[in-house]
C-alpha cells in the first residue's frame, strides 16, 4: 500500500518530468496490417528509439522520397496495449494528485484510434485500451490511499457532432435506466471545472464495472439517429471525462483533478469535389475543429499570450483542461498501407506541429 511519503514522491517526480518534457507530449502508433491486407508494403521505413520515424513515399523520387518526423515516442506495430498504457500511466496517476489531463486519439478513420482508446473487445481485459486501464488504475490507486485521502469519482460522456454538443449519459425518461448500482446523478454541476458543459450529467462511479455499464449506455445513445454507428463515430468527437475529488483526511483540504479521454473524428481530408450536402458540412466541421485543436495546442506550446480556444466547440469544451497546469498527450495513429500515404504524411505533419516546440526544448536540455 502506498504511504503518504510515496505519494509526495510521485508528485515530486511528476514536477520533475513536467519540467523536463513539458506539458504536451505526442506519441505515434503504427497500426499493423490487418489480415487479408495484400502486399504488405509498408510506408514506414524505420523507427528509431529516440522517437523518430522515417516515412517512405513510393510516389516520390530522390530526397523527397523519405522524410523523418520526431515525437516523444513511436510505437511499432508489435507494441501491446499493456506497453502503450505503461507509457500513459504516469499521466493518469497525476489526476489523483489534482491535475487535469487530456488524452487525445488522432488519425484517419481505420488507423487504430478506437483500438488504442477502448480496445477491440471489452470482454477481454488483456486487450483493453487506455480508457478502461486508466479507470481501473484510478480505482486501484484511490483504494490504496484510502487511509489518508477519500476520493469520489464521477463520469461524463459527451459527443460533438457538427459543432453541437450532445450529452451521451442523459436519461430521456423513456425505458432507459442506469444500472441499479448507480443511485443518483447530478445535473447542473456548474461548480465543477474541467469540462465546460454545465448541464451534462455527471454520474458517480464506484468501480470499473460501473464505468463499463455507463459506456454501454453512452454507446447506445450515440447510435441513436445514426445510420451506422461506425459512420457516426468516425465523424464526431467523443469525450469521456472522469472527475476526481479527493479529501485529505488529516488536513481536510480538497483536491480536484480530471481526465479527458478524447476519441477524435477521423482526420481524413474529404475530396471537395465529391462531398456534397451533409457530408460536406460534416467534413468542414471536422477539419475546422481539428485545426482549431492544433492551433490551441501549438499556441500553448509556444506560450502565446492569446490562445484561440473559441474557434471550435471542442477547444471551448476542454478550455479549462488545456493549458495552465494541465497535461496533454496526443496519440497519433498511422496506417502503414501505401494507399494511405497522403493521409499519413498530413497526420504526421499535424502532429509535428503540435509537438515540435516542446520537443525541441526537451531535446536541447539533454
Ligand atoms: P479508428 O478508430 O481509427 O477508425 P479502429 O481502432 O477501428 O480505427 O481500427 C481499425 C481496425 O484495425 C480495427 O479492425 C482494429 O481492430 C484494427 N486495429 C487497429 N489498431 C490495431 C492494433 N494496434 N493491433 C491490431 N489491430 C488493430
Amino acid at each position: 500500500q502506498e504511504t503518504k511519503l510515496e505519494v509526495k514522491q510521485v508528485q515530486a517526480g511528476w514536477e520533475e518530468e513536467h519540467r523536463r518534457l513539458g506539458t504536451i507530449r505526442v506519441y505515434c502508433r503504427v497500426r499493423p496490417f490487418l489480415p487479408g491486407q495484400s502486399d504488405g508494403q509498408s510506408t514506414v521505413d524505420y523507427i528509431g528509439e529516440n522517437g523518430n520515424i522515417m516515412i517512405a513515399n513510393p510516389y516520390k523520387q530522390g530526397k523527397d522520397a523519405r522524410r523523418v518526423f520526431a515525437f516523444n515516442k513511436v510505437f511499432a506495430t508489435n507494441v501491446t496495449q499493456q506497453q502503450i498504457y505503461a507509457d500513459t500511466q504516469p499521466l493518469v496517476r497525476s489526476v489523483l494528485d489534482g491535475y487535469n489531463v487530456c488524452i487525445f486519439a488522432y488519425g484517419q478513420t481505420g488507423s487504430g484510434k478506437t483500438y488504442t482508446m477502448s480496445g477491440p473487445d471489452l470482454n477481454m481485459e488483456d486487450t483493453w485500451g487506455v480508457n478502461y486501464r486508466a479507470l481501473r488504475d484510478l480505482f486501484e490507486i484511490s483504494k490504496a490511499r484510502v487511509d489518508f485521502i477519500e476520493y469520489e469519482v464521477g463520469v461524463q460522456m459527451i459527443e460533438i457532432y457538427n459543432e453541437q454538443v450532445r450529452d451521451l449519459l442523459v436519461i430521456d425518461g423513456s425505458n432507459r435506466r442506469y444500472p441499479f448500482r448507480i443511485y443518483f446523478y447530478i445535473r447542473n454541476n456548474s461548480q465543477l471545472n474541467g469540462l465546460n458543459v454545465p448541464d451534462a450529467c455527471l454520474v458517480p462511479v464506484k468501480c470499473t464495472q460501473d464505468v463499463l455499464d455507463l459506456m454501454k449506455i453512452g454507446q447506445k445513445n450515440r447510435a441513436v439517429g445514426a445510420t451506422a454507428l461506425n459512420e457516426r463515430s468516425s465523424r464526431s468527437h467523443s469525450v469521456l471525462t472522469v472527475h476526481v475529488r479527493g479529501k485529505e483526511l488529516l488536513s481536510g483540504s480538497i483536491l480536484k483533478g480530471c481526465l479527458h479521454l478524447v476519441d477524435l473524428a477521423g482526420s481524413e481530408r474529404v475530396d471537395k469535389s465529391e462531398a456534397v450536402g451533409e457530408r460536406l458540412k460534416e467534413a468542414q466541421h471536422i477539419n475546422r475543429s481539428l485545426s482549431a485543436l492544433g492551433d490551441v495546442i501549438s499556441a500553448l506550446a509556444q506560450k502565446s499570450t492569446h490562445i484561440p480556444y473559441r474557434n471550435s466547440k471542442l477547444t471551448q469544451v476542454l478550455q479549462d483542461s488545456l493549458g495552465g497546469h494541465a497535461k496533454t498527450l496526443m496519440f497519433v495513429h498511422i496506417n502503414p498501407e501505401v494507399n494511405s500515404i497522403g493521409e499519413t504524411i498530413s497526420t504526421l505533419k499535424f502532429a509535428e506541429r503540435v509537438a515540435s516546440i516542446e520537443l525541441g526544448a526537451a531535446r536541447s536540455n539533454k
